[in-house]
């Protein structure tokens, strides 16, 4: 995820993850970045056909939908209110990726019915 939303700054990334939920905790096991419709620095939007395929992709691997990631080349690392309005997977983990510096960090949020809450990540880095 780091080097996909670095290559495409100053345009916002982003993608969706694939993997399990146990027992509370998220764990993502499949990485897949997608064209953001809108190629703009301040919002996203995953090309429908990209997230079907996605979704398949999961299905056949047994896994499912964990998280959505998305990129803010100019800060802040909060949803802005076009993602909370557009946030429409309550049980996922929506990351925002940040650039601080020449540096890349990553929050997480879920965001259910326009309420934001952080949840906590457990960060390994595995080169995706
Ligand atoms: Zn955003």
């Amino acid at each position: 995820m780091r080097a996909d939303v670095s290559q495409r700054s100053p345009e916002e990334a982003c993608g969706m993850l694939g993997g399990r939920i146990e027992g509370g905790a998220y764990e993502t096991l499949l990485v897949i970045p997608a064209t953001n419709m809108l190629h703009s620095p301040a919002r996203y939007r995953i090309d429908p056909q990209e997230q079907l395929a996605a979704f398949m992709t999961f299905e056949a691997q047994g896994l499912e939908l964990v998280g959505i990631y998305h990129s803010h080349p100019q800060g802040p690392a909060y949803p802005s209110p076009t993602d909370i309005a557009e946030a429409y997977y309550p049980e996922v983990i929506y990351l925002i990726w940040v650039k601080q510096g020449d540096k890349w960090s990553c929050s997480g949020f879920t965001i259910r019915a326009g309420r934001v809450q952080t949840a906590v990540l457990d960060m390994v880095e595995s080169g995706v």
